[in-house]
């Protein structure tokens, strides 16, 4: 989260606006809470925001929570362009951290090689509270 984001310069407008958006939301967002953020901007059709989507998700600019169907902009888009990626969502106020974890990642690669399994991508969602939640319940 504490990284900067270097945001591409070959981004399609509408591509960039979708990005935008995710970057300055607090959670995740729906294809079509993006697509009412953006009407203002010109975007009409949930077909322009799924495509933008798709071509964020692709080269990792962007995640999609398949649990949540919700996405996220990416928190660091240098450090795991593949291999695992991890996602600690909070059921209470919706937040959605997201880290990458090594050992995980080889105990995975070692599952994967002995069983002759080709991992294309691992995605982990962890749903439970966060520890600003956890404070003001305690
Ligand atoms: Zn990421
Ligand atoms: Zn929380």
């Amino acid at each position: 989260m504490a990284h900067s984001h270097d945001i591409p310069t070959d981004l399609t407008r509408n591509q960039e606006l979708v990005l935008g958006t995710l970057t300055a939301s607090a959670g995740p967002l729906s294809a079509y809470d993006i697509l009412d953020k953006l009407r203002g901007d010109g975007l009409r059709a949930p077909l322009q925001v799924y495509r933008a989507l798709d071509k964020l998700v692709d080269r990792g600019l962007a995640h999609r929570l398949e649990s949540l169907n919700a996405f996220v902009a990416c928190a660091d888009m240098h450090c795991h362009r593949k291999g695992l990626i991890a996602f600690a969502i909070c059921e209470s106020c919706g937040k959605v951290d997201e880290f990458a974890d090594e050992v995980i990642e080889e105990r995975l690669g070692t599952w994967a090689r002995t069983g002759g399994f080709k991992v294309e991508r691992t995605t982990m969602e962890i749903r439970g509270r966060c520890a600003d939640c956890l404070a003001k319940a305690a």
